[in-house]
Parts: C-alpha cells; sequence; structure tokens
C-alpha cells in the first residue's frame, strides 16, 4: 500500500506522524483528537484498515468492536469518571473524514442532548 493509500491513522500507529497516544493494544491504539471537541475527547483506533466505518466492522469482525467498546470505557474511567459518549461518523455527510474506523470518545462535563 502507498503512502497515499494509507490512512493517516495507519501513520500515527506507524510512529510516521506524531500523536499523544494514550493506549495500545495489540489491536488497537487510542490518541488525543488533534482538534477536541469536549473536555476529554479521543479516538480509538484499530490497527488494521480493513474497515472503514462502523457499520463494516460490526459485520465484519463484531469481537474488535466490542475491544473497543471496552477501551473507551477504561480510558472514560481513568479520566472521566466512567461516563463517556461514543460517536462514529459513518459516511461524508455524517461528518466522517477519516476513512479507517475510528470511534470518539467523548467525555467531561457534556452538554446534554448534544452530540459533540
Ligand atoms: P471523523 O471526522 O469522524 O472522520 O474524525 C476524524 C478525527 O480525526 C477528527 O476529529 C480530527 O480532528 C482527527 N484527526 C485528524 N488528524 C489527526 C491527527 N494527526 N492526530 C489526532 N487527531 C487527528
Amino acid at each position: 500500500m502507498s503512502d497515499t493509500e494509507r490512512s493517516i491513522f495507519s501513520r500515527i500507529i506507524a510512529r510516521e506522524i506524531p500523536a499523544t497516544i494514550v493506549a495500545e493494544t495489540d489491536t488497537l491504539i487510542a490518541f488525543e483528537d488533534i482538534a477536541p471537541q469536549a473536555p476529554v475527547h479521543l479516538l480509538v483506533v484499530p490497527k488494521t484498515e480493513d474497515y472503514r466505518n462502523v457499520t463494516e466492522l460490526a459485520s465484519g469482525n463484531p469481537a474488535l468492536m466490542a475491544e473497543m467498546v471496552a477501551l473507551a470505557q477504561q480510558l472514560a474511567t481513568e479520566r472521566a469518571g466512567g461516563d463517556f459518549r461514543l460517536v462514529f461518523n459513518t459516511g461524508p455527510s455524517a461528518g466522517q473524514t477519516v476513512f479507517h474506523v475510528h470511534a470518539h470518545v467523548l467525555a467531561g462535563t457534556l452538554g446534554e442532548g448534544t452530540l459533540a
């Protein structure tokens, strides 16, 4: 796969571009979003680039999706008392800009009824 085909998240996983990495497992990486929308705003990203969005992930590897949720819970517990919002933007008109599945973990004091 050429550099132009690889996602920006694959380049973070490979340490080719910097990020503030907060957790890593054999299958996942988590790092701070560069443009935070909440007091805690992390991205949980599978190391595989096989799934472009959460729909593909849920049908293709539900166990990996469950790992993402568990890591999100762990990070929210460590940083914000355990409550969190999990967002998967899916498709360009829903705000997805990186087509390598990722979960936004939003935590801290969040407004009621808002999406970010
Ligand atoms: P989405 O719009 O749902 O595809 O989410 C992509 C997210 O990646 C956005 O919230 C960006 O702020 C974030 N992002 C893009 N580049 C970087 C980067 N180099 N380091 C950390 N977060 C990034």
